[in-house]
């Protein structure tokens, strides 16, 4: 692999994020010579932390992501790390950290290349881009920013962000990490929909009935309660990670599998998105909160959560495009906290044919994301000794040997961060689309607020509140994971 010359400054160097996925996976990155003499990184925040003291938080951090670790390897590598304390509303913090990063170009040969990655509370987003700009940290090679979710809490925030950004990166070099387009399965939507004739020709509204998409986390908010209230499931989940799996799951067949040209096809179908009107946010959306039990608090028990909180830990909803090859056709979705357990999956519910054989079992494709990577296909056959059809799966298993060199997303993206291809990161245009649909959702749901509506409320540990099973356009549709 290419060894890549390059000066990374981590902003959130001692948080959760940049502990338990970004050191791990630089260190898998630096095992493969995509980096190795000519880079260094500094980790900044604001604890007081010394340069020693970082790299054993790095080595700490690799040690508990791997099972065996050479460790001249990572003590080599832990020396390319860098601690700079930082505040960052400090406008002289910049300029030591431009200093340092300057020295450090110096001494590692980094050919004036920059990675600036943004692992801190979304709320310092903007404030740190503009001083990347008005304190000129950006340096003669290239220059790239990561920038985590979410981006913007609305239309409105995010293009002030956008702005922000776009004041000192082009488009091309902004990177916004959508860590579940690193996932392997999410990865795999496109080769099974185009390079199969079974799944390619019946990929179209004629044969779909719907697609549902279901991301259930089983951890209630924990400690982000705070942070949880300023967000709440549609905009944590959906606006992102739902959103991406969507698109990919009903864009037209890119030209070719460049950056560019998938980018453009993502486009052209939502272009076509239809964003829901009152009635229908009212008919095909529900949201839900969860509640307590014995053993735990319910969500508005939460620490830092208000006693009358209207933030949603659940939405069920539906997204139609108008163009594409599903055009018009429902893709339901849902996601929560404290759901029954953890999965990621996608179920193709295909539409029910009139046979010579009376009612036969309707099929699915399922997609499943996480906690296994697996697809399964579910096909009619006879019964054996009576009369009848029966329902069979046809499975897709990764074995666990497969399992175990899928690399993680993160370790993926920032690769791809490193090489330059932006094809699995959200472009400014998708993402625009996305909240427009987004803050139509949320209007309607703060009128309601305003009107006196109650959020659904929910059992733990099950599938989120009752009223999801009625977001359906037909009463023969229902969740085919149940
Ligand atoms: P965290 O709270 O663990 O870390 C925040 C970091 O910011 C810490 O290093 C802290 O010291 C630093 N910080 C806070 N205030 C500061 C200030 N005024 N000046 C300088 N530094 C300051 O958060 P996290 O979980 O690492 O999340 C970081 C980002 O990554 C968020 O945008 C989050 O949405 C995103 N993200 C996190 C995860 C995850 O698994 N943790 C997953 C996906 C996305």
């Amino acid at each position: 692999m290419k060894n890549i010359p390059v000066i990374m400054i981590i902003f959130g160097g001692s948080g959760d994020l940049a502990h338990r996925k970004l050191y791990p996976a630089l260190f898998n990155l630096y095992e493969q010579g995509l980096i190795h003499d000519n880079f260094a990184v500094v980790g900044t925040a604001r604890r007081p932390w010394s340069h020693e003291y970082l790299r054993q938080q790095v080595s700490d951090a690799v040690h508990e992501t791997h099972d065996e670790v050479n460790e001249n390897d990572l003590a080599a590598f832990t020396s390319h790390f860098y601690y700079q304390s930082h505040d960052v509303t400090n406008v002289e913090h910049y300029e030591t950290l431009k200093n340092l990063a300057g020295d450090l170009d110096n001494r590692y040969s980094a050919q004036g290349n920059r990675i600036f990655y943004m692992a801190m509370a979304p709320r310092f987003f903007g404030t740190i881009a503009q001083h990347i700009n008005d304190q000129n940290l950006t340096s003669t090679g290239f220059n790239r920013i990561v920038v985590e979710k979410p981006f913007g809490r609305d239309l409105a925030s995010a293009e002030e962000l956008n702005k922000q950004i776009t004041a000192s990166f082009d488009e091309n070099d902004i990177f916004r990490i959508d860590h579940y387009l690193g996932k392997e399965m999410v990865q795999n939507i496109l080769p099974l929909r185009f390079t199969n004739p079974l799944i390619k020709n019946i990929w179209n509204s004629a044969t779909i009935k719907n697609i549902q998409v279901t991301l259930a986390e089983h951890l209630g908010v924990e400690a982000r309660g705070g942070y949880y209230e300023t967000s709440g499931a549609l905009r944590d989940m959906v606006q992102n990670h739902i959103f991406q799996i969507i698109t990919l799951l009903a864009m037209p067949e890119p030209k070719d599998l460049t950056s560019k040209s998938i980018h453009e096809a993502k486009q052209e179908l939502l272009d076509s998105m239809i964003v829901p009107d009152e009635q229908e946010i009212a008919q095909h959306f529900v949201r839900g909160q969860y509640l307590g039990s014995d053993m735990t608090f319910g969500y508005r028990q939460e620490p830092n959560v208000a006693e009358d909180s209207n933030t949603e830990t659940f939405v069920a909803g539906e997204v139609k495009f108008k163009k594409g090859p599903v055009a018009n056709m429902p893709i339901y979705f849902r996601t929560g906290k404290e759901l029954r357990e953890k999965t990621n999956r996608i179920d193709i519910v295909l539409k029910h044919i009139c046979t010579p054989y009376g009612q036969a079992h309707s099929n699915n494709i399922s997609i499943i994301i996480d906690p296994d990577m697996q697809i399964f296909i579910t096909i009619n056959g006879k019964k054996i000794t009576e009369p009848g059809i029966r329902r069979e799966n046809l499975d897709y298993l990764f074995s666990k040997q497969e399992q175990e060199k899928v690399p993680d997303g993160y370790e993926r993206l920032l690769h791809d961060v490193f090489v330059n291809d932006s094809t699995n990161f959200t472009h400014w245009s998708e993402l625009k689309n996305y909240w427009k649909f987004i803050d139509v959702v949320e209007e309607a749901w703060q009128k309601e607020n305003e009107e006196g509506k109650q959020i659904n409320q929910y059992l733990p540990y099950r599938m989120g509140p009752k009223a999801a099973n009625e977001i359906f356009e037909s009463p023969t549709e229902r969740w085919i994971y149940e």
